[in-house]
């Protein structure tokens, strides 16, 4: 441990992007302290709990039995006229997880690397030294008197609320147009397929889907995700709020499979669905997972990304930690290998975003129709050019919206 410290490295917020970053670093020898505020890690779940086989293969951790509840084997997505398309292929797999136990794993995962982990601790301020660098952040644990505990580096992995990001000057502030407001339901029971269904149309998800993850025990996440801009919420303060929840209860009710199902549990969030932002770095200070916007815009997925960001980040601060040099310009690595790696797919899908948001619900009756299963790998690959061809084939006058996803 760096001698004036309390520890090497402090992480704010234990879920996947803050546990992973303790994982690696800790098991580089790393003196690192995750706090979370909440009082049970993993808990409560806010999440659709979807996660691709791909995310964890590349880690090489595996999955424990307990951590997911059903393996799925692609998506069904749906057009507003009711027809589906099934996405399914060697890669498409993955599974609806039980988070409070995947989150609580990860975590334990870094305990055993040798970081330690205080729940029900909140961070509520950063400690600065004379020239603005930070030195350390004030806890306060259970709500009781702060305290404060020194690092050289200070690492947010706080989520969609940033408040520690933003003390130490990052730009985390979300647009309205930039988040979906989402609402779910846990309902039993629901019969599937062993796949994801994803449901399209204007009218049920303004610039969303509502998507149905089956769980184990005939059980389902059954969630609504609608732009922060749709005008169809209660008007407050002179604004007018997305509320996806009467949206949610519509699905429900016009859908036979769903439309008698018990909820056996409900709550409201919101996620990031823009570009992310536009630095991870800091002297002394990182910003992982989505907190830092890592988020896929198409769907709002990051707990991969989150995984992603914060093993990556680790991978810095181990040679920061060497060199005792926590300066930004050595942190800069790990955002320039993220924005390497991670980067192009993630703005041609903010790029698909932006066209689909404008696309009606004719428009995506046809799209849905004309593609086959080759042709969404394609999409989510980032490779427009020939399935924006096959889809102008049938309906040119999409040329206006589809010249958004050229390069
Ligand atoms: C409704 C909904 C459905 C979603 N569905 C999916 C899905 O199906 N698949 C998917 O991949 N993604 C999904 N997401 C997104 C996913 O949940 C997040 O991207 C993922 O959890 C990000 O991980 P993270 O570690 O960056 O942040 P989080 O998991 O949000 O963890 C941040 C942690 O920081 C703690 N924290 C925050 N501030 C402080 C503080 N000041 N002091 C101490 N602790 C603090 C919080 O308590 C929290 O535990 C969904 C999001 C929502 C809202």
């Amino acid at each position: 441990m760096t001698a004036k410290y309390d520890h090497d490295a402090i992480v704010i917020g234990g879920g996947p992007a803050g546990s992973s970053f303790a994982r690696v670093a800790a098991g580089a020898g790393m003196d690192v302290l995750v706090v979370d505020k909440r009082k049970e890690i993993g808990v409560p779940v806010r999440c659709g709990e979807g996660l691709g086989s791909m995310d964890m293969l590349k880690q090489g951790l595996g999955l424990p039995r307990a951590c997911y509840s059903t393996e799925i084997e692609g998506a069904k997505v749906y057009a507003p006229n009711g027809k589906s398309i099934t996405w399914k292929g060697k890669d498409t797999g993955g599974w609806v997880l039980e988070r409070k136990f995947f989150d609580k794993w990860l975590c334990e995962l870094a305990v055993e690397k040798g970081a330690k982990v205080h729940t029900y601790t909140r961070a509520a301020g950063v400690i600065k030294d004379a020239k603005g660098r930070p030195q350390g952040v004030r806890l306060s644990h259970g709500g009781k008197e702060p305290y404060d505990v020194s690092a050289p580096l200070i690492v947010s992995a706080e989520g969609m609320e940033s408040m520690i990001a933003r003390e130490l000057g990052f730009k985390t502030v979300h647009s309205l147009y930039d988040v979906d407001t989402c609402y779910e339901y846990e309902m039993k029971p629901y019969d599937h397929e062993n796949l994801i269904e994803i449901f399209f149309g204007n009218k049920a998800a303004p610039r969303g889907y509502v998507w149905i993850f089956p769980k184990a025990d005939k059980k389902a996440n059954v969630g609504i995700g609608i732009g922060g801009m749709v005008q169809n919420g209660k008007k407050q303060g002179g604004l007018m709020g997305a509320d996806p929840k009467p949206l949610l209860d519509d699905f429900v009710k016009k859908n036979a499979r769903l439309k008698d199902a018990s909820t056996l549990l409900d709550f409201g969030g919101v996620i990031s669905v823009g570009a992310p932002i536009d630095e991870f770095v800091k002297d002394g200070c990182m910003v992982v997972g989505t907190a830092a916007k890592q988020v896929d815009p198409i769907h709002g997925g990051g707990i991969g990304l989150a995984i992603d960001g914060g093993v990556m980040a680790a991978g810095t601060a181990i040679k920061a930690h060497e060199k005792k040099d926590y300066s930004k310009a050595v942190l800069m690595e790990y955002d320039s290998i993220w924005r390497k790696e991670k980067g192009p797919a993630l703005s041609n899908h903010l790029k698909l975003r932006k066209v689909l948001e404008k696309v009606s619900d004719d428009d995506l009756n046809h799209v849905i129709g004309a593609l086959a299963k080759e042709d969404l790998d394609k999409v989510m690959a980032g490779d427009f050019a020939k399935v924006a061809a096959k889809v102008l084939a049938g309906r040119p006058q999409m040329i206006g919206v589809l010249r958004g996803l050229a390069p």
